[in-house]
């Protein structure tokens, strides 16, 4: 399958200059918010590139209007959703897990304040390196933030697709791998 982040979509218009990648350009480049009108218009592109081996919607629809499109342009293509995977998650464990992170400098290594600490304090385990660095977004006021928008904007869509019987349930506060089984289990059945 391929995978449609919006994200990742925006920079690859604006670098490819397609049609709808020109109106992005011209949009952002005025600093405006890219509207839910463009944003369609590039996963409508992106599905006619993306042949039929299925799409996986990543960051994407975040309201109810780009809901609403996605069904638009996937009926236009003969095309459906098959699945909508709600990952719960606690806001709780989640601002603790988020907060407490930080990678390290040189290899990239992965660790967390309470829940992974190197086996020698300030040493990384892989690499021996001894600078490690946290992201800056990666704080409980940009969490407390993302979630909020969550609930206010995105989670709304979520009676939509229950009506259409499409929405999976996975406990996001699983181990990767047992979230990773999860999601395998329902895309096989
Ligand atoms: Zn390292």
């Amino acid at each position: 399958m391929v995978q449609l982040s919006t994200g990742d979509m925006l920079r690859s218009a604006r670098e490819a200059g397609t049609p709808v990648g020109l109106r992005v350009l011209a949009v952002m480049d005025r600093g405006e918010l890219v509207s839910d009108a463009i944003v369609s218009a590039l996963i409508g592109e992106h599905l006619d590139l993306g042949g039929s081996s299925g799409a996986i919607f990543d960051g994407y629809p975040r309201t109810q209007p780009q809901a609403e499109a996605l069904e638009i342009l996937l009926e236009e293509r003969g095309r459906k959703i098959d699945h909508v995977i709600e990952l719960v998650v606690d806001e709780e464990a989640l601002v603790t897990r988020i907060t407490g992170r930080f990678t390290c400098d040189k290899c990239g290594a992965p660790y967390h304040d309470t829940l992974h600490l190197p086996k020698v304090e300030g040493t990384c385990d892989v690499c021996r390196g001894t600078d490690f660095k946290r992201r800056p977004d990666d704080n409980e006021q940009t969490v407390r933030t993302r979630m909020a928008e969550y609930r206010e904007k995105t989670a709304p869509i979520l009676p939509f697709y229950v009506a259409k019987k499409l929405v999976r349930r996975v406990d996001g506060m699983a181990s990767v791998a047992d979230v990773a089984v999860a999601i395998d289990s329902i895309l096989d059945a």
